[in-house]
């Protein structure tokens, strides 16, 4: 990367907040404007740093959940309780308020056209953030490659981007598929329990077909989920990971 790419990406700026959307009871997105964007890859984050009056700072990352032809940022934060970010990015944040960014940061669990597929998305909860920016992207570029969203969420209620990915689904085509862990609806046809060996089985391309993975959301979600994918037989070095946080869940 050259030198003047990497010192903006790694630069603190202040992006100002341009709309603030209420995707769950507990999950915002917020849509930013930042002066200096050199522009990400679908799959990457930001990190965020918040500064109180005394000085104090706390920083977090945050995927991006826009694609890269959006022409806009959006981050989508989930608020944890005692949390020390989260709940001033999810409930305190206004419209025209700024927040300071630097980024896009991480190359790795990244997914663009030239990489191919066939296309395994795997979320649990809130980690379907970097996955709606590949499914965006995907559809942006008209890309042929086949591709599957698994989403794990506990209830219908707490899946974010639902409109959007019900909507996706019927247009475009993407099988998505939902399992809800906690609490099913009335006459529910989808998955009702945790991501587990039987059902990914059920869900994925063959090992054979050699699909391309990537699995986000908790730590203890993540790792149950790769580890049942290798027991398959998948290939460990066709599964790329984001671990939000430390539990399960
Ligand atoms: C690469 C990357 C991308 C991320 N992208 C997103 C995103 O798009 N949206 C989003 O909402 N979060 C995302 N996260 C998680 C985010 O960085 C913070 O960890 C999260 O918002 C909690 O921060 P906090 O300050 O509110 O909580 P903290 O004060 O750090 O923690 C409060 C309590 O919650 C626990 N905890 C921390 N993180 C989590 C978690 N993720 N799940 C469950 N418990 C947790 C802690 O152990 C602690 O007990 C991402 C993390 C990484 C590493």
């Amino acid at each position: 990367m050259a030198r003047a790419a990497l010192l903006g990406r790694l630069t603190w700026q202040l992006a100002n907040v341009v709309e603030l959307v209420e995707e769950t009871a507990r999950v915002r997105s917020i849509v930013l404007d930042p002066p200096a964007w050199p522009g990400h890859r679908a799959g990457q984050h930001v990190d965020v740093r918040l500064t109180a009056e005394d000085g104090y700072q706390a920083q977090r990352s945050y995927s991006i959940a826009s694609a890269p032809e959006d022409g806009y940022l959006m981050l989508t934060v989930e608020r944890l309780e005692d949390g020390e970010v989260s709940p001033y990015l999810a409930d305190e944040l206004r419209p025209g308020d700024e927040l300071e960014l630097r980024g896009p940061v991480g190359g790795y669990f990244v997914w663009e056209e030239s990489l191919g597929g066939p296309l395994l998305l795997v979320a649990g909860g809130s980690g379907v953030v970097p996955l709606r920016a590949m499914l965006c992207h995907h559809r942006a570029v008209e890309s042929i490659v086949p591709v599957r969203l698994l989403y794990s969420a506990r209830s219908l209620e707490e899946v974010v981007y639902r409109d959007e990915l019900m909507r996706m689904a019927a247009a475009d085509q993407i099988d998505i598929r939902f399992t809800l862990t906690r609490e099913q609806p009335e006459g529910w046809q989808g998955y009702g329990r945790r991501i587990d060996r039987e059902l990914l089985d059920e869900v994925s391309w063959p090992p054979g077909e050699h699909p391309l993975v990537y699995v986000c959301g908790p730590t203890g979600f993540v790792e149950a989920t790769a580890n049942a994918l290798v027991e398959l037989g998948h290939e460990p070095a066709r599964i790329r990971t984001e671990r939000f946080g430390p539990t399960g869940g």
